[in-house]
């Protein structure tokens, strides 16, 4: 299912007025070929590319969602752009995040413990308060699946995430995936 529940595409349709404005900047981390900037494009642009990478060096994608409470949320979406080799590069990277998505692929039990490793980093480098995510993408190679969705699970309540399976390919849970981080975004508290 691909349904968007409360939350629309403000590129669509939206004419919320009168509304909060919120901004967050959102970093994915996560091996080589899992599929981040996949997810991107399909969020940002519904499509799904194989061939298009998105960004080189540093720079992100916007994208904006209108919640059901009028809050506008504007995303500024960061993808790693190959540069998953520089650790030492990602607190610099992560600095100012609101959310973190750590994603691996269901049929590759090397990236979960890629993941498992960029949870450990978030925790010791990331903001306090840094909403994290886990996802398990390419859930449509369901028949090669390595990861079992029990365990991610299990791993993701332990470390206070929240956990999803994605597919960039067929959309499933994309857009799901960002109307659930900007849910949990902090609230300006009203002065
Ligand atoms: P990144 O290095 O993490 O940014 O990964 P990419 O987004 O470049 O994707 C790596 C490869 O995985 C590409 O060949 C994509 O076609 C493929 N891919 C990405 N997402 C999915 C998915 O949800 N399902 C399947 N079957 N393939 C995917």
């Amino acid at each position: 299912a691909r349904s968007t529940g409360g939350l629309n595409n403000i590129n669509d349709n939206s004419t919320a007025t009168d509304s909060n404005e919120l901004r967050a900047k959102l970093v994915l981390l996560g091996d080589s070929g899992v599929g981040k900037s996949c997810i991107v494009l399909r969020f940002v642009r519904g499509q799904f590319d194989p061939t298009s990478k998105v960004t080189v060096g540093a720079s992100f994608l916007s994208q904006t969602l209108a919640l059901e409470d009028s809050t506008i949320v504007k995303f500024e979406i960061w993808d790693t752009a190959g540069q998953e080799r520089y650790a030492a590069l990602a607190p610099l990277y992560y600095r100012g995040a609101a959310a973190a998505i750590v994603v691996y692929d269901i049929t590759s039990p090397e990236s979960f413990k890629k993941a498992q490793y960029w949870v450990k980093e978030l925790q010791k480098h990331g903001n306090p308060g840094i909403i994290m995510v886990l996802v398990g993408n390419k859930a449509d190679l369901h028949e090669s699946r390595s990861v079992p969705t029990q365990e991610a699970q299990e791993y993701a309540e332990k470390n206070s995430m929240f956990f999803m399976e994605t597919s960039a390919k067929t959309a499933d849970n994309i857009n799901q995936l960002f109307e659930e981080i900007a849910k949990r975004l902090p609230r300006p508290t009203a002065s």
